[in-house]
């Protein structure tokens, strides 16, 4: 027999619940992003009543075209594996490190939250390769950045809902986004939340990329523990266990690492807040940044990404997927600016508004690796 579902009407009387903004005033640190200081959106909406506006961010986020791509975009490696991450599994990452930081720091989890899973949305298909493809096909008409092109898939290509382009997104997560765009630190500075989700992104990488590489036998643990960062939380590991597989003990690195950097950035920001004291998110604005590693622990990670970089992002296996996705790209580029009536409608009423090579490349760059090379055996081979 069927239930029947009582008809309930929101918010119920009297609220049952706490309001967002008591929430918020219980848990967050004064200088965090409160939500009742949203300066809106461009496109006024009327409030939801028992979601604040930066977790409807956060769902508009999610249930968009460009956040789903992500599965099939590549991080690093593509072809290689069912283990490495994909640009997806990348981001979900950066969004657990960067609300465990949050979190420890009483700042707003659910605008971290956010902009973490926004964070790669701009990314097109083969990674940093194809940014720099893309980046040279476009020299001559205002370039290529993965970090600005997340900003126009959010504003104006998503169409997701009546009445407006885009997904008409909080002022704060777009100025959020842009200071990724613009990274020159001097005040005012983003607010916490925002330099949370730039430090995890970076701990992210250097972790899952040093997990992924030595699984994928690029490199192998031994070699890393030439790196001071290694070395340390491979000696953090044996003084608690002994006798692991070499595939847990690299799994157990990893985690020490992140564990070993998220608990470095906590302590530097802790130290930094006690002395400058803020009371607010202005005073944040005007301090300079203060999610980053100490001094000591930046210089380890740079070693580290040094390492990463010669002998991984440059590993032959690498350089041949990376140049092949390149040249692809390129081929395409110019195949579809010779023959426009190829890409769909919606890229083609881009014309007027943005000109034929970046309407072409934001179809490009719209395409996951899949697609891109599925688009590419069609028109090219
Ligand atoms: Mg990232």
């Amino acid at each position: 027999m069927t239930k029947e579902i009582p008809n309930l009407k929101w918010p119920l009387k009297p609220h049952p619940f706490m309001t967002i903004d008591e929430r918020e005033q219980a848990i967050l640190a004064p200088y965090a992003l409160f939500s009742r200081d949203s300066q809106g959106r461009f496109r006024a909406e009327t409030e939801h009543p028992y979601r604040g506006p930066y977790q409807r961010d956060r769902d508009r986020i999610v249930h968009s075209g460009a956040f789903r791509r992500l599965s099939d975009k590549t991080q690093v490696f593509s072809d290689v594996s069912d283990y490495h991450r994909t640009r997806l599994t990348h981001t979900m990452e950066v969004a657990s490190i960067a609300r465990t930081i949050g979190r420890a720091l009483r700042l707003n989890e659910e605008f971290i939250e956010a902009l973490a899973l926004m964070h790669d949305i701009g990314h097109p298909p083969f990674g940093h390769a194809g940014e720099d493809a893309l980046a040279k096909c476009l020299k001559d008409h205002g370039g290529f950045s993965h970090n600005q092109h997340a900003l126009t898939i959010v504003e104006e290509l998503e169409e997701r809902y009546a009445g407006f382009p885009g997904l008409n997104l909080t002022r704060e997560l777009l100025a959020g986004q842009a200071t990724r765009v613009d990274k020159s630190q001097s005040p005012p500075s983003p607010p916490l939340e925002v330099q949370v989700v730039d430090a995890a992104d970076s701990i992210t990488y250097d972790a899952h990329d040093t997990d992924d590489a030595i699984q994928l036998g690029l490199v192998t643990l031994n070699d890393m523990l030439s790196i001071p960062l290694i070395k340390t939380c491979a000696e953090r590991v044996c003084d608690r266990a002994d006798s692991l597989s070499p595939s847990l003990m690299r799994k157990v690195v990893v985690h020490e690492l992140i564990d070993y950097l998220v608990g470095d950035v906590l302590t530097t920001a802790e130290l930094q807040l006690a002395q400058s004291q803020p009371a607010s998110i202005d005073d944040i604005r005007q301090h300079g940044l203060i999610i980053k590693p100490s001094e000591a622990v930046a210089g380890e990670k740079r070693t580290l990404e040094e390492y990463l970089y010669r002998s991984v992002y440059r590993h032959p296996d690498i350089v041949r997927v990376r140049t092949a996705g390149q040249d692809r790209l390129r081929q395409m580029f110019d195949g579809f600016c010779g023959n426009p009536e190829w890409m769909p409608q919606a890229s083609r009423d881009r014309i007027d508004a943005v000109g034929l090579p970046r309407a072409v490349g934001e179809y490009l760059a719209g395409m996951t690796d899949g697609f891109c090379q599925q688009e590419y055996s069609r028109h090219f081979a």
